[in-house]
C-alpha cells in the first residue's frame, strides 16, 4: 500500500497541481473488491478549499475488454478524455481473462501516472468451455465477457450508492461488452460504444441486423458481394470477417452485439474523418446514433509495451539504431497472429530472398493448439530453415514482441508486412510507414480491403487470407510484397505520408477529431439523465 501512495505522489498531477490527500484502499463487499482511489480532499496552496465547487463534475465508467487492441486503445481514449477537460474522472473495470495476463503491470503503470483514473478489479470468473475457442474465438470471447456483467453491475450499484461520488454520467463500452447495455439501462445511465476497429467496419455491424432479418443465417463465401454503405466499392464476402460465416456460434456472436449498436448513445470510433470520409458521411442518416470520430487514439509514450516484461526493448530498439535509414521491413502480425512452422519457413524464405533488413516479432502456433503464445519447447532454430540464422547474421532480428508503436517511428523502418488490425494500420499511418497486407482473423480482411480498394493506402498481398484456413503463402509471393512496399518513391508510400500528416492534424486543437470529441463532451455532459451533477465539496 505504501508504494502505491508513493507512486500516485510520484505521479503527473496536471490537473490539481496543488497538494491533495489520496486514500487508497480495497475492500470487499457484495462479492466484489473494490480496489479504489479516492481523491477525497484536495487543498489550494493557500491551505483553502479549491473553487471548484460550481464545476459540474462526471465520472465515465469505462468496460473494456483485455487484450493489446481492445485495452490499450479505450485505456488511451479514457486518458485523452480527462486530459482534455478536467471535469473528468474516469473508474476502470478491469476484467482479467486467462486470455490476457499481462494487463497488471500497465494497471499498475496506468494508477501511478493518471490521477483521474482508478481501476476496479472485477473479481474473476470461470471461462467458458475451452473446446468453444476452437469453434469460434468472437463467441467464446463474447461469453467469456458476459459472465460478468453481475459484477459489472455490482460495481456500478456501489460506485452509484455512494453519496460523495462524483456522478455517473455513462458508460463506454467495449463491442465484447454490448450486451452490458441492459445494466445500464437498469441503472438508468447511458451507454456510448468505444470502437477500437475503424468506420468501414461500422458500416458492416449496423447492416448486420438487416441481413439477419432478411436472410437469418450465416453468410457463404458463394454470396453475392455485398453493398455496403461504409464502401464505395462491393465488398466480397471473404473479406469479412470469418465469425459472420461461422456456423458454430461466431454469427450468432457478432449478431447478438451487432443488434446492440443502435442502442448506444453515441458510437465512438477510433478513426479520423479525413481517412475514412466516405464510411464517415454514410452515418448521418438520422437513423444511426451520433458517431464521434476521435482518432487515432494511440499509445504514443509506449506506456503499455514498457511495462511487458515479453519486450526486449533495449536490444530491439538498440538493433534499429544500427541500421540504415528505411532499410528495415518489420513483421508483425497482432496480439493474436501465430503461425506454423511450414509457414514460418516459407516467411523466413521470402525474407532471405528479399534481401532487405528485417524486424520480425514471431510467435508460433503451439502444439497443444492454444492461441498466442510462444513455442511449447520447440526451438525456432529448429523450425526455421537450415543455416538460415547464420546467413543472416545482423541483418535481421527476431523476437517474441516488439514494441511496436516505437519500432514504426524508427526511421531505420521502411515497410511493414502486417495483418492489418485497426491499431497497427492507424499506428503505420501515424508514422508514414507503408503496409503489405496479411490479414489474419477478426475484421482485418475488411480493413485491408478497405486499405487497398477504397484508400489505395496499402500494398496489397492478401486480403482474404485466414489464419483458420491453414493455407501456406509461399516465399516466392512474400518476397515481391517486402520488395513492394520497401519501394522508396511508390505512391503508396506518398499517400501514406500525407495521410499520416493529417492524422496528426486531426488530434490537434481545431482538428476534425478534437472537433469530435469536443461534440462527444457537450453530449455527455448536457445528456438528459444527467442535469443535475453539480458537486459541492
Ligand atoms: N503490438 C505490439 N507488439 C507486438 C504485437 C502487437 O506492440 O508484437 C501492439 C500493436 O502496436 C497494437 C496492438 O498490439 O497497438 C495490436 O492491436 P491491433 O488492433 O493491431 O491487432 P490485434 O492484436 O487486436 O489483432
Amino acid at each position: 500500500m505504501d508504494e502505491e501512495i508513493k507512486g500516485e505522489s510520484k505521479g503527473r498531477n496536471r490537473f490539481f497541481p496543488s497538494v491533495k490527500w489520496n486514500f487508497y484502499f480495497k475492500f470487499k463487499m457484495d462479492d466484489v473488491i473494490l480496489d479504489m482511489r479516492l481523491k477525497t480532499f484536495r487543498y489550494g496552496t493557500e491551505g483553502g478549499p479549491l473553487g471548484f465547487s460550481e464545476m459540474k463534475k462526471a465520472e465515465l465508467v469505462f468496460v473494456p475488454t483485455p487484450g493489446a487492441g481492445h485495452y490499450i486503445s479505450a485505456v488511451e481514449f479514457a486518458k485523452r478524455l480527462i486530459h482534455t477537460d478536467d471535469r473528468f474522472s474516469v473508474t476502470l473495470l478491469h476484467m482479467r481473462s486467462s486470455l490476457h495476463p499481462h494487463t497488471d503491470p500497465y494497471n499498475t503503470s496506468l494508477l501511478a501516472s493518471e490521477t483521474h483514473l482508478r481501476i476496479i478489479d472485477l473479481p474473476p470468473v470461470d471461462p467458458p468451455p475451452s473446446h468453444l475457442i476452437h469453434k469460434s474465438v468472437e463467441h467464446y470471447i463474447l461469453l467469456y465477457f458476459e459472465s460478468f456483467i453481475p459484477h459489472v453491475k455490482d460495481a456500478i450499484t456501489h460506485l452509484m450508492s455512494n453519496p460523495d461520488s462524483v456522478p455517473l454520467a455513462g458508460l463506454v463500452l467495449d463491442f465484447f461488452c454490448l450486451p452490458m447495455i441492459d445494466v445500464a439501462k437498469e441503472l438508468g445511465l447511458p451507454s456510448y460504444l468505444y470502437l477500437t476497429s475503424g468506420a468501414g467496419f461500422l458500416g458492416l455491424m449496423l447492416y448486420l441486423p438487416t441481413h439477419h432479418s432478411q436472410i437469418g443465417t450465416e453468410f457463404e463465401d458463394s454470396d453475392p458481394d455485398l453493398e455496403l454503405r461504409s464502401f464505395v466499392n462491393p465488398v466480397p464476402v471473404r473479406v469479412l470477417p470469418e465469425a459472420v460465416s461461422n456456423k458454430h456460434g461466431g454469427y450468432a456472436a457478432y449478431i447478438k452485439v451487432a443488434q446492440r449498436f443502435r442502442e448506444a448513445r453515441g458510437i465512438i470510433v477510433n478513426t479520423f474523418s479525413e481517412l475514412e470520409p466516405y464510411a464517415v458521411e454514410s452515418f448521418a442518416d438520422g437513423q444511426t446514433p451520433p458517431v464521434y470520430t476521435v482518432g487515432p487514439v494511440l499509445d504514443l509514450g509506449g506506456q503499455a509495451h514498457s511495462c511487458s516484461d515479453r519486450v526486449d526493448h533495449g536490444k530491439i530498439m538498440g538493433w534499429l539504431d544500427a541500421q540504415p535509414e528505411s532499410s528495415v521491413v518489420f513483421l508483425c502480425f497482432g496480439s493474436m497472429g501465430t503461425f506454423d512452422a511450414p509457414q514460418v519457413r516459407e516467411i523466413a524464405l521470402g525474407l532471405e530472398r528479399s534481401g532487405h533488413r528485417f524486424l520480425w516479432a514471431l510467435r508460433l502456433l503451439r502444439l497443444d493448439g492454444k492461441l498466442g503464445g510462444s513455442s511449447d519447447g520447440t526451438e525456432l532454430s529448429d523450425i526455421l530453415p537450415e543455416g538460415f540464422l547464420d546467413r543472416i547474421g545482423e541483418r535481421g532480428m527476431i523476437c517474441e514482441w516488439a514494441p511496436q508503436m516505437e519500432a514504426l517511428s524508427h526511421k531505420s523502418i521502411g515497410g511493414f508486412l502486417s495483418h492489418c488490425g485497426w491499431n497497427s494500420i492507424l499506428e503505420s499511418i501515424w508514422n508514414s510507414v507503408p503496409v503489405a497486407t496479411w490479414p489474419m482473423y477478426a475484421e482485418q480482411q475488411l480493413n485491408a480491403f478497405g486499405l487497398v480498394k477504397e484508400l489505395g493506402l496499402a500494398v496489397e498481398m492478401r486480403l482474404d487470407y485466414r489464419q483458420i484456413g491453414g493455407e501456406v503463402v509461399m516465399a516466392e509471393e512474400i518476397d515481391g510484397a517486402i520488395r513492394c512496399v520497401m519501394e522508396h518513391d511508390s505512391m503508396v508510400r506518398k499517400k501514406v505520408k500525407e495521410m499520416g500528416e493529417m492524422s496528426r492534424r486531426a488530434v490537434m486543437d481545431g482538428g476534425s477529431s478534437s472537433k469530435s470529441l469536443g461534440r462527444l463532451i457537450a453530449d455527455i455532459m448536457n445528456h438528459p439523465q444527467f442535469p443535475t451533477n453539480t458537486v459541492t465539496n
